[in-house]
């Protein structure tokens, strides 16, 4: 039995419907996977649905954006309650802020000589949560760029014309952001990072797992994650990053977790519910 614990839908900067995804869930035989769309859930109640009428295990999760002294860091909660109240606050405050950052992304291309619309991309991306690769997708729809890797490339990453930093929180609230939400808290993808380092630091900060199998992870890197896991006592997680399809071929079925690292991090999250459902009635005394 195997899970991939990292995918994205059209709810964010995916191409799958949920309904697709859990289509290519179940050909690829997983027995559990879990939604992890960037700073948002919206999609996990019908992920949940496709899931359930497949047979398969669905995880309700989200890919949170942080910071740490000026480096982004990618927070994966798992199980948390996709309406809890603070969490629903937080996501729409975050959705503000992607939606901002196209338009200055998009002012910033009109600066260098490209008139793309932003509501060229709100069309395209059709989403509450977008992102650069919606704007990447908008400059190849027009003519712009031959494909996404030359629009990242010329325009999008860091340290290049179009590139607008994104508003982030904290790794210790984004970590207390899906800790009170009942969830359990991962870095995602470590190697993609290189910034090993900091790893000590966020697990004071209350870090509960890694992603140490990720579809961009070598085999060394991998290793190198899963002797770190141990050495740090923290969970081991994996996924495939799934966006659609790159380059004609979906990421789905290129990382398959054993289902047992699944129950590991249940068990954590059942921990995070008694002792809130404790704290709650504490309050209440
Ligand atoms: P954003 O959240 O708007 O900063 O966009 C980040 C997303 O862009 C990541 O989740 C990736 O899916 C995608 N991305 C980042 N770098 C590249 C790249 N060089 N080529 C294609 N997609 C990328
Ligand atoms: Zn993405
Ligand atoms: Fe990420
Ligand atoms: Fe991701």
């Amino acid at each position: 039995m195997f899970a991939d614990l990292h995918l994205h839908t059209s709810f964010s900067d995916g191409t799958y419907t949920p309904e697709e995804l859990a289509g290519h869930a179940k050909r690829h035989g997983f027995a559990a996977i879990a939604l992890t769309d960037h700073d948002t859930v919206e999609g996990c109640e019908l992920a949940g649905l496709a899931c359930a009428e497949r047979g398969i295990e669905f995880i309700a999760g989200a890919e949170l954006t942080a910071e740490m002294a000026g480096y982004e860091l990618h927070l994966l909660g798992y199980f948390i309650d996709i309406h809890n109240a603070r969490l629903l606050e937080e996501i729409a405050r975050f959705q503000t802020v992607r939606q901002d950052r196209i338009r200055e992304i998009v002012a910033r291309l009109n600066r260098v000589n490209v008139p793309l619309q932003a509501e060229a991309v709100f069309a395209l991306a059709n989403c509450r949560s977008p992102g650069r690769p919606h704007v990447g997708r908008a400059l190849v729809q027009a003519g712009y760029c031959v494909n996404l890797d030359e629009a990242f490339d010329r325009f999008l990453k860091k340290h290049r014309p179009a590139w607008v930093p994104k508003f982030q929180m904290s790794v210790r609230s984004a970590i207390d952001l899906i800790h009170q939400a009942g969830g359990v808290a991962v870095l995602a993808h470590p190697g993609l990072n290189r910034k090993d380092e900091a790893i000590p630091e966020l697990v004071a900060e209350g870090l509960d797992g890694m992603e140490c199998y990720h579809s961009k992870h070598s085999a060394t890197a991998t290793e190198h994650y899963l002797q770190l896991a141990q050495q740090l006592q923290l969970l081991v997680t994996g996924g495939s990053d799934c966006h659609g399809l790159n380059k004609g071929q979906p990421l789905i079925g290129t990382i398959k977790l054993p289902y047992g690292h699944v129950e590991k991090l249940r068990a954590k999250a059942g921990q995070f519910g008694k002792l809130k459902k404790r704290s709650v009635q504490a309050s209440l005394v």
